[in-house]
């Protein structure tokens, strides 16, 4: 080790931002591992008070040295050491004196966090590991008590514009709730699960009042969502928007039922026509490749009960393109004949159940929002999806959408 000067020890007393009566006493440099080792303590006769009553104490001992890993200078780990007073007081007894670089019980400064917390959003867990040394435990706790701290100071209130929207976490159909913000783009809540219960759960923290300011919800027409809604929203009826992709989900699930069938049917006769077609008919027409256009007119101009059901399907997207509900109604009451008199089960039954919703398919043109209304929220919620696939738990994955996603103030102050 080789001892640096006394102007390094004003140099880092800069860097590290100390202020009276806190001073650098000494820094040293290890070369070969690229270390930084800094010792910090109190000036002498500094005065002290007591963190109950503020009078002035004098000081007692000092405790056990400590180490805090702070930003790397000059690329190498830098540590601050200290043995930090404790005070005397004649009233309150013995006091630790908290250090001004970082929260009470902590292993790195305030910068250092800080840092981690800016890593930590750019990249994965993994990711982050590799930048700064830590262990993926280490820089999970720092991701952790991020979201902590910001889930206690985020202010209480019920947006305007929700969206309740399901994600199945990892295989095996395992879900979750995620309560957004449409207006923020922000996920509010996270909760196990996506029955009644766990809805009403996140519901429940507010008044009736507070619950009264939402203006409108969109939903998937989940049983279990309407319900709870239903019971704690006033005036939810007018307020339930369903999410129109999932409206045309029912449709395209149909689209799929009857391909499986009659592929199905057809191979039993040695016909391969929709053999691979899966993609050509769920996808927009739109966006289908250019490549298989021609291999998907050829398919779809023959008289197939699936591209019948297609075009059902297909035409049901003009009924979003309306701008005033009278008109949207009115075509919807056309289509609804159409998918009705078709003799196609699936399209049918799609068909109903989206008739038996229509009034809050209706707010629609009232509100205009979807769950996907949030731009960039739900790209968001794919990508800590992604990186959630190296996680344990759920816990590990609702830790981070909040930290991804919250929209929460994650750095640390001292004084928060
Ligand atoms: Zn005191």
């Amino acid at each position: 080790m080789r001892r640096v000067g006394m102007k390094d020890t004003e140099l880092y007393a800069t860097l590290l931002g100390l202020q009276y009566p806190w001073r650098v006493r000494e820094v040293k440099l290890n070369m070969v591992i690229n270390r930084i080792e800094v010792w910090v303590e109190e000036a002498l006769g500094a005065k002290w008070t007591c963190a109950d009553c503020r009078k002035p104490v004098s000081i007692y001992d000092h405790s056990e040295e400590r180490t805090w890993r702070h930003l790397d200078t000059c690329q190498c780990e830098t540590h601050i050491h200290a043995r930090l007073p404790r005070t005397k007081c004649p009233e309150h007894g013995v006091k630790q004196v908290v250090a001004p670089w970082a929260e009470p019980g902590k292993r790195f400064t305030l910068l250092f966090e800080g840092l981690l917390i800016d890593v930590l959003k750019e990249c994965d867990i993994t990711g982050a590991t590799r930048l700064t040394g830590l262990s993926w435990d280490e820089a999970f706790k720092i991701m952790e008590k991020a979201v902590k701290r910001g889930l206690a100071r985020k202010e209480k209130r019920i947006p305007e514009y929700l969206s309740i929207d399901e994600k199945a976490f990892a295989k095996r159909h395992r879900y979750e709730t995620l309560v957004c913000d449409l207006q923020a783009g922000t996920v509010e809540y996270v909760i196990e699960d996506r029955s009644q219960e766990s809805l009403e759960k996140y519901y429940r923290q507010f008044t009736e009042k507070e619950r009264k300011e939402v203006k409108a919800v969109a939903m998937d027409m989940w049983d279990p969502y309407i319900a709870a809604t239903r019971a704690y929203i006033p005036e939810a009826e007018d307020k339930i928007v369903f999410d129109r992709f999932h409206v045309t989900k029912q449709v395209s699930e149909a689209v799929d039922k009857v391909r499986r069938k009659e592929h199905k049917d057809l191979q039993a006769e040695g016909d391969e026509r929709l053999k691979g077609t899966r993609y050509l008919w769920l996808t927009n027409q739109e966006n289908i490749p250019e490549w298989r256009q021609e291999e998907f007119s050829k398919v779809k101009d023959t008289n197939l009960r699936t591209s019948r059901a297609w075009a059902i399907k297909e035409s049901l997207r003009k009924f979003w393109e309306y701008r005033y509900a009278k008109n949207a109604r009115s075509y919807f009451q056309r289509w609804y004949f159409w998918a009705t008199h078709s003799k196609i089960e699936p399209i049918i039954r799609a068909a109903k159940t989206i008739k038996r919703h229509l009034a809050n398919i209706m707010t629609y043109f009232k509100y205009h929002i979807t769950n996907a209304t949030a731009e960039g929220l739900n790209s968001k919620i794919q990508m800590v999806k992604m990186m959630a696939c190296g996680f344990r738990n759920r816990d590990h994955y609702r830790t981070a959408i909040y930290f991804h996603c919250g929209g929460l103030d994650l750095y640390p102050r001292l004084s928060s």
